[in-house]
């Protein structure tokens, strides 16, 4: 165990009703530090009788104490445990940060996010109302929202705070019994907010922790015939796989599956404004951010300038060590490394190299480095402008007028988020229409925080919402009541 850091929870261990306890069978997966290659300590490797127990304390939790809850009840136990993160803030990002590479300053912030989360959704919870419809004479119709029962949260590797926050906030909000499988890359943090859950208060078996491998403990949690909702975010293959295995017991799923999203740069825009914003949202996390604005579109008469600015950021960017103040990090794993300097290395070949940044001289060689790259000039259908890559790349495409860029902009299989800058009020409104995405940002780009705003895709970036108000909709359904008095 070498996490330069005292715990609070065993991260060796599973969390099931309310008990700490190894995998069924014993077996475990080495945690690695993306920045140094080591392995810093190990996490159960969880197996389908696990995820059996799992959902079990989540229906008994529902049966019992969790369930009997009031909505206030349950809002003041997630307002607890936003404390409880705030607390223990800085340890939760060394553990983010050593756990997945990101920078500490970065990790900071979704520690930040994932208090704000519990707060949000905390608040909310007592605040969910259902109608009364005007229907037959004599009769009373009434809505209620009820939890859907079990739900399952399958989680990724590269926010593993912000999207725990966001989907176990929201469905214990609503009264559901959770069982989150964090990814095998990157569960330190949950089972660590898990554990300050149980200080916050919240029942036994209502959030239940199993870490494994996606094929045996997601497979298993997906396909698992009494859980009543999934949630997803991750890969477009893995989304599909776990759309077919909830569509066998013909239970809702949540999907966010990433995206090729667009920042759209017309000639009237305020540029100094937007170019930190350009180069940031792609290069935070190292490109491995869902909502990254991976492709630039920007008008002829100021591309010339906006390539020479952004090649000139490019020119200024290092990676390096998490904890160091570098601007990006290390990849997550030496297999996404491998994927994304293929799509380099393709680029290189096909494409122009604008602008490069450099990885630290002192990076120790087992991390998982990649520089970051800014390739120009690209054609609108090359597979570096059509492919969520998830690295630390971005592509430039010109556009002469408002018509091409939406054509472009809405040309690729995703539509998550989309960068609107002009200055221009009725292009604002009608780029916000045209473009096919679930967010738009206009003269700002919002893409990992904004807890309080409804987040999701269209296309193959998926279907539901999460975040805001909305997801505690998508985390409970609705029941119509019609009562006959006379
Ligand atoms: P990546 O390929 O980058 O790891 P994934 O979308 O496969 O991204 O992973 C996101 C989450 O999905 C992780 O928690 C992972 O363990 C899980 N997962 C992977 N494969 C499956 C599967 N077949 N069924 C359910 N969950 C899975």
């Amino acid at each position: 165990m070498k996490l330069n850091t005292k715990l609070w929870f065993d991260p060796s261990r599973l969390l099931v009703g309310g008990t700490w306890r190894d995998a069924e069978g014993g077996g475990s997966i080495p945690v690695e530090n993306p920045s140094t290659g080591e392995a810093v300590a190990s996490i159960a490797a969880g197996t389908p009788g696990d995820v059996e127990a799992a959902v079990r304390a989540a229906e008994a939790a529902l049966d019992g104490e969790w369930g009997a809850m009031t909505a206030t009840e349950r809002g003041r136990i997630l307002i607890r445990w936003a404390r409880l993160v705030e607390e223990r803030a800085e340890t939760l990002a060394h553990l983010e940060s050593t756990d997945v590479g990101k920078p500490i300053t970065q990790a900071r912030n979704d520690a930040t996010a994932l208090a704000r989360y519990f707060e949000f959704y905390g608040g909310a919870a007592d605040k969910v109302m259902g109608e009364t419809i005007p229907y037959q004479a004599g009769t009373t119709v009434l809505t209620l929202r009820e939890p859907h029962g079990v739900t399952a949260h399958i989680i990724p590797w590269n926010y593993p705070m912000q999207i725990l926050g966001r989907s176990i906030g929201a469905a214990l909000a609503m009264g559901n019994a959770c069982v989150l499988k964090p990814a095998e890359d990157a569960s330190l943090s949950a089972l660590a907010v898990a554990a300050l859950a149980e200080e916050a208060g919240l029942p036994a078996g209502a959030l239940n922790v199993v870490t494994g491998y996606g094929d045996e403990v997601g497979a298993a949690l997906s396909a698992h015939p009494r859980v009543h909702h999934v949630s997803f975010t991750g890969s477009v293959g893995t989304g599909r796989r776990i759309q077919s295995a909830a569509a066998e017991n013909v239970v809702p799923v949540t999907l966010e599956l990433g995206g090729k999203s667009p920042h759209i740069v017309f000639d009237d825009c305020d540029l100094e404004a937007a170019l930190p914003t350009l180069v940031g949202a792609c290069i935070q996390a190292a490109g491995q951010t869902c909502s990254a604005a991976s492709r630039v579109l920007v008008q002829r008469g100021i591309y010339a300038e906006v390539k020479a600015k952004m090649a000139a950021a490019y020119g200024r960017l290092v990676a390096g060590p998490a904890s160091g103040g570098f601007d990006l990090g290390p990849l997550v794993s030496g297999r996404q490394k491998a994927i994304v300097t293929r799509y380099i290395a393709q680029g290189r070949d096909e494409l122009t190299v604008a602008a490069e940044g450099r990885i630290d001289d002192d990076a120790p060689a087992k991390g998982h480095y990649v520089a970051p790259v800014l390739f120009a000039d690209v054609p609108a259908d090359h597979a570096l402008a059509q492919e969520e890559i998830f690295g630390p790349v971005q592509v430039m495409i010109p556009f002469e007028d408002e018509a091409e860029a939406i054509r472009i902009a809405n040309g690729t299989d995703y539509g998550l988020v989309a960068g609107v800058w002009t200055e221009n009020g009725a292009r604002q409104m009608r780029l916000a229409r045209r473009l096919h995405c679930g967010q738009v940002f206009v003269n700002n780009y919002g893409a990992g925080g904004g807890v309080e705003l409804p987040f999701g895709g269209v296309g193959k970036s998926g279907h539901g919402r999460e975040k805001g108000f909305e997801a505690l909709y998508g985390f409970s359904r609705l029941k119509t009541v019609s009562i006959r008095h006379g």
